[in-house]
């Protein structure tokens, strides 16, 4: 939507069974199309949330690329490297008012909704308890705005509350350890409301649980900021791998591609980058034309890299260019191939070894 890649996590799906559950345990009855409105009510009021973030992180020039949505919070990721080397005065200042835009999204909704109910005629019913219930949508819709408000501003990273703790935290620490810090009190917070929930009021565990998914998937998307910001394309180039040339028939390079694990080659006369081709195209060329030389279908314009340049190069070069094969020379010379696969692959690796050798710096 917007050029925003949007997705839902998991525990949305959790939302529906979880509200047919509770009104079943509620009243003995329950009404699945009502339970799935609520959730969807839930959807489109944390969707505008979010948009209130969006919009404001717009202004200080981050370009969101994709947002996932949990029942609660959205956890953004942005184009550009989010912490631009930039003064931390500026940093926690924009923090602050990035993690405010949502709630006061959500509190202009619910005053909206408010409004509206209240001149149609029903304004008594929308305090009455419980304040989210499937038979009752209109005061549902004001009250979840207003519940997003009040529980974004826990202090539990990633919620709104959470972010401006860590920009709090970020006047005296580095980022990351303001951001581990952050993290430690939100997991301790979800762990109390998980473990509160049994005693009191189910939705309580609910958000318990969608605390502690969304503080994971936060602090595992900087884990891999920081691999691709600091993690140079000589460490993760392949530096064994098929070439082809420009005068090999289509049928012999598909031979040659079935002995291989690449799904992407360069073309190369003598020493001399000529061009990429995938494997795919090769299929696609033989199925179409018939035979003929690899010169015709290779892909002529294709980005080259350096051994230093920083992964997050590598993706916007091959993004941009929708390709799948990076050459990397050096005097003009091929060294290595990077391509998405293999980037893909060792991103996980290097992500997971940073966190295992940080674990082991802590204890
Ligand atoms: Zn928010």
């Amino acid at each position: 939507m917007f050029g925003v890649d949007v997705r839902l996590h998991l525990t949305f799906f959790l939302l529906p069974m979880f509200i047919f559950w509770t009104e079943y345990n509620a009243h003995h009855t329950a009404n699945g199309t009502r339970d799935l409105a609520l959730a969807g009510i839930i959807l489109a009021c944390v969707g505008a949330h979010e948009c209130g973030h969006m919009l404001a992180a717009r202004r200080f020039g981050l370009i969101p690329k994709a947002v996932i949505l949990l029942p609660l919070t959205g956890v953004t990721l942005y184009d550009e490297p989010r912490e631009k080397p930039q003064p931390a005065t500026l940093f926690w200042k924009r923090e602050i008012r990035l993690a405010l835009a949502g709630p006061l999204v959500s509190l202009a909704l619910a005053g909206l909704i408010a409004a509206i109910v209240t001149a149609s005629g029903s304004g008594g019913d929308l305090w009455k308890w419980p304040f989210l219930q499937p038979a009752r949508l209109p005061r549902s819709l004001m009250w979840a705005n207003l519940y997003l408000v009040i529980l974004n501003l826990l202090p539990a990273y990633p919620l709104d509350g959470g972010r401006i703790l860590r920009a709090v935290f970020s006047r005296t620490l580095d980022l990351s350890t303001a951001t581990r810090r952050a993290v430690s009190i939100s997991t301790a917070i979800a762990m109390v409301l998980i473990f509160a929930g049994p005693f009191s009021d189910s939705w309580l565990t609910m958000v318990g649980v969608i605390i502690f998914f969304a503080a994971q998937l936060e602090e595992r998307a900087l884990v891999f900021q920081s691999v691709l910001d600091n993690v140079r394309l000589e460490e993760v180039m392949l530096t064994d791998f098929a070439t082809l040339s420009p005068a090999d028939t289509l049928e012999d390079a598909l031979e040659k591609a079935v002995h291989s694990l690449q799904d992407d080659f360069p073309v190369v006369r003598g020493s001399d980058m000529v061009g990429v081709i995938s494997r795919q195209r090769i299929l696609d060329a033989l199925r179409a034309e018939g035979n003929g030389y690899v010169q015709a279908v290779m892909n002529k314009i294709f980005e080259v890299s350096v051994r230093q340049e920083s992964l997050s190069s590598a993706f916007r070069k091959l993004t941009t260019r929708n390709s799948s094969i990076i050459p990397v020379v050096e005097d003009q010379r091929l060294v290595g191939i990077v391509t998405l696969q293999n980037l893909m692959h060792s991103m996980t690796l290097l992500a997971e070894s940073r966190k295992l050798q940080r674990d082991e710096a802590e204890s």
